[in-house]
């Protein structure tokens, strides 16, 4: 007989965030390999095609990853050296480097308390006459509120990009993130909802802008490799501007592809989750959790909270307490203009940014989760507030 306590199994950790994979995806990347075409061919137009379907765009054009989607975004409007963009600070910083990749100036706006995104009256306050775009963020999900936005800046002929990185299955006006706009842009990282481990894609209502897209991510290419092949030209291709290599490959379009159709259910799951996480946490004084605004649904890919000001230990300490409990939730979204990547630039007072960054953290949230693993972390946050 033994009288020494066993320590109690340590719990599974509950990660802030993991990928919905299954055997689907497994066999549509092996098909691909045992077809020889791994590189970017009939798959990823598939799924470009497909892609542009669900999000209601006419164009989809696969490119390697949400970062440089924005990049060629940036490119094919023409932004260049002495040209300012406008962008969230309050954002993964790949919005503000899309800025520099093409020698134009970041200009930080701030964003609503709310929502965490640009409106009319942040981004009108840091407008001048060098403004050329703006990259309007639907941060974490939740759809900015584009008509005003879209109202202020064509009559001043400035461009609009929306950093859609976030926003797979998020609406905006009854209709998908991505629907009718001239350049929207998502990521395919495995932070998001739908994965192809590394990917993006460029969503246009313009094709003659998705043809030169998809030229400029093949090395300025006039015909790709794929439709040379499709056809059995022996033309020798052209090379009619200088491109980049921004290419998705078979492989991970094929991936896309399965992912794609389990957009709606992995939604449904988050919705579900973020709404019990709401239910339960309502009593906790002054926290904020994020949710729908008036003009659209979120896909809650990422379920930020806001601590109080008067929130018993700092956010940082809630961290740490969550850690020693098995639980990685994330700090909440960034702040670009703090970061040291940023210090040459002319310093900026950003209030509601700076307070959003400092206070909130992110929520595990997971297609996979159980109640009993959101109990969990719900269980360390009363916990908290309630000393
Ligand atoms: C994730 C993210 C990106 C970058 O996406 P990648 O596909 O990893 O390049 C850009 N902007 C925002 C808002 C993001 O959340």
């Amino acid at each position: 007989m033994t009288t020494a306590t066993e320590p109690a199994p340590a719990l599974p950790t509950i990660p802030v965030m993991k990928p919905w994979l299954g055997e689907e995806e497994a066999a549509a990347a092996a098909e691909a390999v045992a077809s020889g075409w791994v590189a970017q061919g009939p798959r990823v137009r598939l799924f470009e095609q497909e892609f542009a379907q669900r999000v209601g765009a006419v164009e989809g054009v696969a490119v390697s990853n949400c970062t440089t989607g924005l990049h060629l975004a940036l490119h094919l409007l023409g932004v260049g050296a002495g040209d300012e963009v406008v962008v969230p600070s309050f954002s993964f910083i790949a919005t503000a480097n899309a800025a520099r990749y093409v020698s134009a100036t970041p200009v930080f706006a701030d964003v609503d308390p709310v929502t965490g995104n640009l409106t009319a009256e942040t981004v009108e306050a840091v407008l001048t006459e060098r403004t050329r775009a703006v990259i309007v963020v639907h941060q974490a999900g939740v759809p900015a509120d584009t008509r005003p936005l879209y109202a202020l800046l064509e009559s001043r002929g400035i461009a609009v990009v929306e950093d859609a990185a976030c926003a797979i299955g998020s609406t905006l006006y009854g209709a998908p993130v991505g629907a009718g706009v001239d350049l929207a842009v998502f990521s395919f990282h495995p932070r998001k909802l739908v994965t192809t481990g590394e990917g993006g894609m460029i969503a246009t209502r313009r094709p003659e802008w998705a043809a030169r897209a998809r030229r400029l991510r093949e090395h300025g290419m006039s015909a790709s490799a794929a439709e040379r092949h499709a056809t059995g030209s022996v033309a020798p291709e052209q090379y009619l501007e200088p491109g980049f290599n921004f290419r998705m490959t078979d492989v991970q379009a094929a991936i896309g592809r399965v992912q794609l159709g389990r957009l709606d259910a992995m939604v449904a799951r988050r919705r579900q989750l973020a709404d019990r996480y709401r239910a339960l946490l309502a009593d906790v004084p002054g926290l904020r959790m994020v949710g729908d605004p008036a003009w659209g649904t979120t896909n809650y890919q990422s379920c930020w909270v806001l601590l109080p000001e008067d929130f018993p230990v700092s956010r940082d300490d809630l961290l740490v307490e969550f850690t020693r409990a098995g639980i990685s939730p994330r700090r909440g979204i960034m702040a670009a203009h703090l970061e040291l990547a940023y210090a040459d630039l002319p310093r900026v007072e950003l209030p509601v940014t700076e307070r959003l960054t400092r206070d909130s953290l992110i929520l595990p949230l997971f297609h996979q989760m159980t109640e009993d693993d959101q109990d969990r972390v719900i269980d360390v946050l009363r916990d908290v507030a309630s000393r």
